[in-house]
């Protein structure tokens, strides 16, 4: 069971509502795009290596994302590839920031049940401006003492968080669908994490070790943690 928590944060893309099946599509589509120049699994490659190498300049997030497949684009293609398709990459980027949201099973009722319980909020990484986006149209935005879009989820990054929260970290739960950024370093920094793991995960966000540590738990369905906390 999970005592003295006051703050539970959490994760938005995949947690709160579905978030990479959007990217995995818009990965397809750019991979039908320059399918002229390489084969899907190496385009798909490449985009992932312009990704990671842009990370630090541009961010997680949509806007980013469309950056990096024009780079791609130019790449592959040896700076012969059309406008026509520089303004399809473009659109594939429009149609990322259109998608629903489509809200996992059960979160809205155990968010209900936390409400008034514990603080709530929102800590993820992405565009601000999507990010905001998402929360308000998924309805659930009433339900959070605010949303925190963090440039990153490493320790230093929580360690700010909790300080802006006033909170110690043995107050502090995260639940998220990463164990790489919304478990790892909550652990590492006394806190106690939940992973709720989503059937797709994106290749920079998975790990290739086990967990095991007291503060740390896995549940498959978010509404299982109202019984980690004793509600
Ligand atoms: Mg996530």
């Amino acid at each position: 069971m999970i005592e003295n928590i006051r703050v539970i944060a959490f994760d938005a893309d995949d947690t709160l509502f579905i978030n990479e099946p959007y990217f995995d599509e818009a990965e397809e589509k750019f991979c039908a795009l320059m399918s002229d120049y390489l084969s899907k699994q190496s385009l798909a490659q490449a985009l992932f290596k312009t990704q990671i190498s842009n990370l630090p300049l541009y961010g997680y997030g949509i806007k980013g994302y469309v950056l990096s497949m024009v780079q791609t684009a130019y790449e592959v293609s040896n700076h012969t590839v059309s406008t026509k398709v520089m303004e399809k990459i473009i659109e594939i980027g429009k149609e990322l920031l259109a998608k629903p949201i489509v809200l996992l099973d059960g979160i809205e009722d155990t968010l209900q049940q936390l409400h008034g319980k514990y603080k709530l909020v929102v800590a993820t990484k992405g565009d601000l401006k999507d990010q905001h986006r998402k929360l308000h149209l998924s309805g659930l935005g009433a339900y959070f003492h605010h949303i925190e879009v963090m440039v990153e989820k490493e320790e230093l990054d929580y360690e700010k968080l909790l300080k802006r929260l006033e909170i110690e970290p043995e107050n502090f739960l995260m639940i998220g669908n990463s164990l790489k950024s919304d478990v790892l370093p909550v652990l590492n920094i006394g806190g106690t994490a939940v992973h709720v793991p989503f059937h797709t995960t994106w290749a920079h966000e998975r790990i290739d070790h086990e967990i095991v540590h007291n503060n740390f738990y896995s549940v498959e369905k978010t509404s299982e943690i109202l019984t980690l906390l004793n509600l």
